[in-house]
């Protein structure tokens, strides 16, 4: 069959397209949609993803950006499922209004996508604002970054992003796919990622802005002491008493640890 698909890729928009069906298979297995699931795919692209859930599941939403996609896609999905398609930047997408629309059994969206690799960060900053109305999330990322987002304290990736993530959600690397799963080849391996936003009950974050400066600062030179680094967010007496030593570095404080020190009242 012909294909409705004539631009190149765009390199600005991060599109590498996947092409290994095994991969595909293995996302939408991972996904596992049941039915009256809301799936909701950041980044369509050519479909790669989104017609074989389509087959599966009936019913997608999809946000993308690039609008020479947006025809050929619409026309290419109606002989898999219904698609609804976003026509935007998914970082202009409100989640949990989004969810609200959907309106899903348990209230929640499922989302999964091949992310453009120069967003990633932004997109699961994004994501966590809105964690409360997502169920789920299986995204396609650089190698590099999955490793970041699941390391612990010690591990010479663990940083910012490790502790926002795994203070809101548990974070499980799925499988790694090489660069020739894609077309064009990106340089480097990707890894699937599945995030399970943990229940409200479960999160001890007190005060989220205060918990993102205070990670912010300590990792912002993370060759630093906590003393120093936390200069004007923690004072010495804050950090010892949320059970920290001063003199040690951010890179060796736990997820509970940060969270205890944000959570004390902070000094004037
Ligand atoms: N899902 C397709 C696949 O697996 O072949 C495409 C994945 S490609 C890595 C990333 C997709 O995200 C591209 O289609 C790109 O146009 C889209 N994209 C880039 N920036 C975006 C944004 N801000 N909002 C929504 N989609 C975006």
């Amino acid at each position: 069959m012909s294909t409705p698909f004539t631009e190149p890729a765009k390199k600005h928009l991060g599109q590498n397209f996947l092409h290994d069906r095994s991969v595909i298979d293995k996302i939408v297995q991972a996904i596992a949609p049941q039915p009256g699931d809301a799936i909701v795919e950041i980044g369509p692209g050519q479909g790669a993803l989104t017609f074989p859930l389509l087959k599966k599941h009936g019913e997608v939403t999809a946000i993308e950006f690039d609008r020479d996609l947006h025809a050929p896609l619409q026309a290419a999905a109606r002989e898999h499922g219904t698609l609804h398609l976003i026509e935007g930047d998914v970082l202009g997408v409100d989640f949990t209004a989004l969810a609200a629309q959907l309106a899903p059994a348990d209230g929640r969206i499922r989302l999964a996508g091949n992310l453009p690799y120069n967003l990633s960060s932004p997109i699961l900053f994004h994501a966590l604002e809105h964690a409360a109305a997502i169920r789920d999330m299986h995204f396609m990322l650089q190698k590099e970054v999955v490793e970041r987002m699941a390391a612990g304290p010690g591990n010479k990736v663990y940083g910012r992003l490790s502790v926002m993530l795994q203070a809101y959600c548990t974070v499980t690397p799925l499988f790694v796919v090489p660069p020739g799963a894609f077309r064009p080849a990106p340089k480097v391996d990707s890894a699937v990622v599945r995030l399970l936003p943990k229940p409200a009950g479960c999160i001890d974050v007190q005060d989220r802005v205060r918990f993102a400066n205070v990670v912010r600062a300590a990792f912002g030179q993370r060759r630093k002491t906590l003393r120093n680094a936390l200069h004007g967010v923690a004072g010495t007496a804050l950090i010892e008493a949320a059970g920290l030593r001063p003199d040690a570095r951010a890179e060796q404080v736990d997820v509970a640890g940060f969270v205890r020190l944000a959570n004390l009242p902070a000094e004037d």
